[in-house]
């Protein structure tokens, strides 16, 4: 049996052999706490039959854990001070493979095709670098890939801004596009002392499931995503207010919202928070017709 990397001791002893020192622009806080990668993977419901995409592996301490659980890993990793050691600590893991890139510029749909074409279940898991948390999601769910879920750890603040549902404060353009594409789940909170070193914010983790359709239909899903950025680009204002000023031309066809919000059954002097998702569909496809 080979030791975890995620113990407190092990991980020192790597750091030290490397001589490695944390880049805080790359969100380099490693996880040494056995438990909560273990919990991360239990969340994903993996099997021997499941693939596992990794975001940014570090020294291989949740790539070992999904590694034990699956039948492939593909974790991509941006920094190449990171590739001798996790060389070393995967060693034990053959089905673990690392490619060096950064994930924002990598074509994730080429590499499954590649890597993953006799795995059906494919999850991503990652305990992200809190700096790109959200493009890295957008980018995973806007490409529309086959996986069945991600589960990941994030800012405590960025997972309850997912999941917030409307009329609370937490809601908003990120809910909706997220929601839009999945049904978030918060599954646990978790402390700082578990990472080295200890970021600066709470953190936790979230399962997004992949919905099979999107949450709500619309004529055009740009547009559908444009409406809902500037309904709250000021969230004090009325969404009358914010739309008026935020779309091309809005001011010069302030007639044409009200009469398009009236049309969706929208008051329009309330605020975007307060709208659903479906509140926002209906309004985005009566606007669409005005604006394009
Ligand atoms: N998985 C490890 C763990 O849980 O201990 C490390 C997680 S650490 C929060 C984030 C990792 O993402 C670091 O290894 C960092 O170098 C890497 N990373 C940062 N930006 C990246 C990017 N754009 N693409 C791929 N990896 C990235």
């Amino acid at each position: 049996m080979y030791k975890d990397i995620a113990t407190p001791a092990r991980t020192r002893a790597i750091l030290d052999k490397y001589g490695f020192s944390f880049k805080k622009s790359l969100g380099q806080n490693f996880l040494i706490d056995t438990n909560i990668l273990r919990n991360i993977v239990d969340h994903a419901e993996l099997t021997e039959e499941s693939g596992a995409i990794e975001v940014g592996p570090g020294i291989g301490a949740l790539t070992e854990q999904l590694a034990k659980r699956s039948k492939k890993v593909v974790a991509y990793e941006i920094d190449q001070r990171l590739l001798p050691i996790l060389k070393e600590t995967l060693e034990p893991y053959p089905h673990a493979k690392v490619i060096h890139q950064d994930i924002l510029k990598a074509n994730v749909k080429e590499m499954l095709e590649t890597e993953f074409n006799d795995i059906r279940d494919i999850m991503l898991v990652a305990n992200l670098p809190y700096y790109v948390t959200t493009p890295i999601i957008m980018k995973i769910l806007e490409e529309k890939l086959p996986l069945r879920g991600i589960v990941v750890m994030l800012q405590k603040e960025v997972a309850e801004r997912i999941s917030a549902k409307p009329g609370t404060k937490e809601y908003g353009s990120l809910s909706i596009a997220i929601q839009y594409y999945t049904k978030p789940e918060v599954v646990m909170i978790v402390p700082k002392t578990v990472f080295v070193p200890q970021p600066n914010v709470d953190s936790a983790v979230i399962r997004l499931t992949i919905r099979e359709t999107p949450s709500v239909s619309v004529k055009n899903e740009d547009f559908f995503f444009q409406i809902t950025r500037a309904s709250f680009a000021q969230r004090r204002k009325t969404i009358l207010n914010n739309l008026s000023s935020q779309l091309e031309g809005g001011k010069e066809k302030k007639a044409e919202i009200i009469a398009a919000l009236e049309q969706a059954g929208i008051e329009p002097s309330r605020r975007g928070e307060s709208l659903s998702i479906e509140e926002f569909a209906k309004l985005s496809d009566v606007l669409y017709e005005m604006f394009s």
